[in-house]
């Protein structure tokens, strides 16, 4: 799997280019099945052989037994033992990670492999991750069920006493019983007003302060990731909700069934060859004829893999264009300070005439509803 990975990469070489250094983790583990640190990439269309350190011997030697690896001895860095294998290689035109080497590294790499040519490069590797195989997605596919066992065993759970941080410590263990390797990121629980800031950080608030919370939760299964985005709403177990609740309750409703009708018009609209901004453009057109013009401020979606946010781009001007194969987020939300926050999030999966939400957890207005 690996080594067609690496074949395609070399292929995509612009003109002129005869090796590439590739040092970004989730690139590495792409292209070798090794899913440790610290650890270099380097191919040509001859040869490829990775530069790491003692740690690692024994796992590359077990996750990737096809290729070449050089340790190396513990009085160099990894940069300079990059360097000099080069130098011995008679390597010339060396792409590398604009957006990963530091300019230290940089330096080194120039000194200790004075006739190497660095030529930075951005994307290479990111747009073939972009286009998932068989075994991607079905890696995804796990993940995904994951968190949304996580999902039941959190609502089962919840006594209406917890705060945010709390919620968020159950939702991280829930994640590793359900069978993930942990949360695809640390979650985000957050109780009423709170929900109005997108990525709102965890506090003491306690989920019997509101009658809703908004909760936003992944997982990842041999290393692929899921991201999706629920409401619930208290329903508790002795007392009517309080007229004050109950006039929340019937605003975030509205709010909730613009943003539900938005989703459901992003959903429809995916497919192969269909631009990624297009996609957005038309869920905040459809805000705006709501009257939310400032209220959705993100991006629609953003792929998921082997990151938490990878391309492609649902965003306004996204030069993305849409391919069988692309597994996407689509989170619209809309926010209102001092009020609260709706987003609903789905991972889908774009085939040539559609797209397939390959999330369960349900969306529905009624279901969203937490007895405690
Ligand atoms: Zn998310
Ligand atoms: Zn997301």
């Amino acid at each position: 799997m690996s080594q067609g990975r690496r074949e395609r990469l070399v292929q995509s070489f612009p003109e002129g280019i005869d090796w590439m250094m590739v040092g970004h983790r989730a690139n590495v583990t792409y292209l070798t099945g090794f899913t440790g640190e610290a650890s270099y990439l380097l191919l040509s269309r001859q040869r490829s052989f990775i530069v790491s350190d003692g740690r690692f011997a024994e796992q590359l030697a077990t996750e990737c037994p096809g290729i070449e690896v050089i340790i190396r001895p513990p009085a160099m860095t990894t940069v300079e033992a990059i360097g000099q294998a080069l130098e011995q290689a008679k390597a010339r035109n060396v792409a590398f990670e604009a957006t990963q080497v530091t300019v230290a590294e940089a330096e080194r790499l120039r000194e200790t492999a004075p006739s190497v040519n660095w030529v930075p490069m951005r994307g290479l590797v990111e747009s073939l991750r972009r286009v998932k195989d068989a075994q991607e997605i079905e890696a995804i596919r796990q993940s995904i069920a994951i968190a949304e066992r996580a999902f039941d065993m959190f609502r089962a759970m919840i006594t209406g006493k917890e705060s945010e941080k709390d919620l968020v410590d159950a939702m991280e263990g829930y994640v590793r019983r359900a069978g993930g390797e942990g949360t695809s990121f640390p979650p985000i629980v957050a109780v009423g007003d709170r929900s109005a800031l997108p990525h709102a950080p965890p506090t003491e608030r306690r989920m019997s302060d509101s009658p809703f919370l908004l909760l936003d939760w992944g997982a990842t299964h041999r290393l692929y990731c899921s991201d999706l985005t629920r409401i619930l709403r208290a329903a508790p177990r002795n007392r009517s909700l309080s007229t004050a609740w109950s006039e929340i309750e019937s605003r975030l409703e509205k709010l909730y069934t613009v943003v539900l009708h938005g989703q459901q018009m992003a959903l429809r609209s995916i497919r192969a060859g269909v631009r990624a901004a297009e996609v957005d453009a038309a869920v905040r057109a459809y805000f705006e004829e709501q009257g939310y013009s400032k209220e959705f401020n993100h991006s629609l979606g953003h792929g998921i893999g082997l990151q938490i946010h990878e391309g492609p781009f649902l965003r306004p001007n996204s030069p993305d264009v849409l391919e069988a194969g692309n597994v996407v987020t689509v989170e619209p939300g809309l926010y209102l300070p001092g009020f609260g926050g709706v987003r609903i999030e789905d991972d889908v999966l774009v085939h040539a005439d559609g797209g397939e939400v390959l999330t369960r957890a349900s969306r529905d207005w009624s279901e969203a509803v937490v007895i405690w």
